[in-house]
């Protein structure tokens, strides 16, 4: 590890969209190795288990060579030490999402001075994409493939439909 410099990019990515694999792929220009973590600690009503979005985050990112995908349920700073990281990275898109950011970012630093928060700001094409909305557009039957990955597209079909009232506080 040494030198190298580390990112992880933490998050519940239920499931992943191609605004995460947007966020992805920048970063893995950008740092030498990205370690892409699925939080399983929050007691989220998540519609695919840790197994399946992990599962279809590696699918997603198998083109990267310097992306790894881990699940974690410890404190984000915390992940971020045991994966040898000193960056964190989140993508913004609107001002709700900077309001929820600042807050978490302050409270990360004074957890873990070391370690930088990196923001990248959505490309504009995803600027109104949520895993939540495309729960919802499955849910109403809606088509889903120009905004998610194909395996993700596909394991959606598979499930059938999601069940409404069931989603996330935010994302
Ligand atoms: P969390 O539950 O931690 O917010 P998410 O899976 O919803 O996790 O999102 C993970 C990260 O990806 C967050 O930083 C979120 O802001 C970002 N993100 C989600 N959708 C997009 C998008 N369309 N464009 C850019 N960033 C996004």
């Amino acid at each position: 590890m040494g030198d190298q410099r580390i990112a992880i990019y933490p998050g519940s990515f239920d499931p992943p969209t191609n605004g995460h694999l947007d966020i992805v792929e920048r970063s893995s220009r950008l740092f030498d190795r990205v370690v892409v973590g699925v939080g399983t600690n929050l007691a989220k009503n998540t519609f695919f288990d840790a197994a399946d979005r992990i599962a279809l985050m590696t699918e997603a990112c198998a083109h990267l060579s310097n992306v790894e995908v881990r699940t974690f349920d410890t404190l984000t700073v915390q992940f971020a030490r045991d994966s040898g990281a000193r960056f964190v990275i989140r993508g913004i898109r609107v001002l709700s999402d900077f309001e929820f950011e600042f807050e978490m970012a302050n409270m990360n630093r004074q957890l873990a001075p070391e370690i930088e928060m990196v923001f990248l700001m959505t490309a504009p094409e995803y600027l109104f994409l949520s895993a939540s909305r495309v729960k919802e557009l499955v849910a109403f039957g809606a088509s889903v493939e120009r905004y998610v990955p194909a395996s993700v597209a596909r394991r959606l079909a598979d499930r059938g439909g999601v069940r409404t009232g069931a989603t996330e506080p935010r994302d």
